[in-house]
């Protein structure tokens, strides 16, 4: 379970309605019961159910069960497509370790609002159902523009693009990082935000294949790739 309080030991941890709902009304757990506890910070601990109420109680942390496990420092950046393959994207990137996922609008982006909480909620119920001790951070919509203009030169983008076939770069040449990953919409770049990625000095230009994946899928491609090249 992913709370926002500090764990340690001994640690009272109050709970939300919401979590008491999940924990007393849906799981039927009674106090003494056992629960897994991350926090982002702490690694993960061992918590056991101190008060059970309907809408609330508290979980006392017993012991530490694995230490904080922090993802590579990398960030999946990707144009919003719609609301059931966005969720999918968010969901997949949590799971495989990104460190932070960045929504961006790009000259063609469908959407021009996301909801943060809701996405943000996607990638806690991620990080929960693969075992993670970090869930990452959601970020609200950035116009790519922006990002570019104000981009740390440290950090080196894998920018993915299908007009790329045959003329990629080799990521296994590539520095150690720290990274981003950046995926367009369904419509792809506009030129301009090509030609402006392919002069930026920190992109990396990389082909997913001769095929024009999905969005959603060249997401997944590409976190695949960096983790098998650069991840650890
Ligand atoms: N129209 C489809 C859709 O509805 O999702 C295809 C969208 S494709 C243009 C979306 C993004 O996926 C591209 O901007 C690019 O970042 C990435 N992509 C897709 N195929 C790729 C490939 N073969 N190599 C590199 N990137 C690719």
């Amino acid at each position: 379970l992913y709370v926002e309080h500090p764990l340690g030991q001994g640690q009272s941890v109050p709970l939300t309605r919401d979590q008491a709902h999940y924990l007393f009304g849906v799981m039927r757990l009674a106090v003494g019961a056992s629960v897994a506890l991350f926090n982002s910070r702490d690694g993960e601990w061992l918590g056991e159910v101190a008060e059970a109420g309907k809408r609330g109680g508290s979980l006392t942390c017993r012991k530490q069960t694995k230490p904080l496990q922090m993802p590579p420092d990398l960030w999946l950046l990707f144009a919003p497509i719609k609301k059931a393959r966005t969720d999918f994207i968010v969901e997949k990137a949590a799971e495989m370790g990104a460190r932070r996922i960045v929504p961006v609008q790009t000259a063609f982006t469908n959407s021009d609002r996301i909801r943060q909480d809701r996405l943000q909620a996607h990638a806690v119920e991620a990080a929960e159902q693969c075992g993670g001790t970090f869930v990452p951070e959601v970020s609200a919509l950035q116009k790519l523009d922006r990002l570019l203009a104000d981009w740390p030169e440290e950090r080196q983008l894998m920018f993915c693009d299908e007009a790329l076939v045959g003329a990629g770069q080799a990521l296994r040449d590539a520095g150690p990082g720290p990274w981003a990953i950046l995926i367009g919409p369904e419509g792809g770049f506009s030129d301009d935000e090509r030609a402006r990625l392919m002069r930026a000095d920190f992109a990396y230009a990389v082909s997913l294949g001769p095929r024009i994946l999905r969005a959603d899928t060249a997401a997944v491609a590409a976190l695949t790739v960096w983790q098998q090249v650069l991840g650890d």
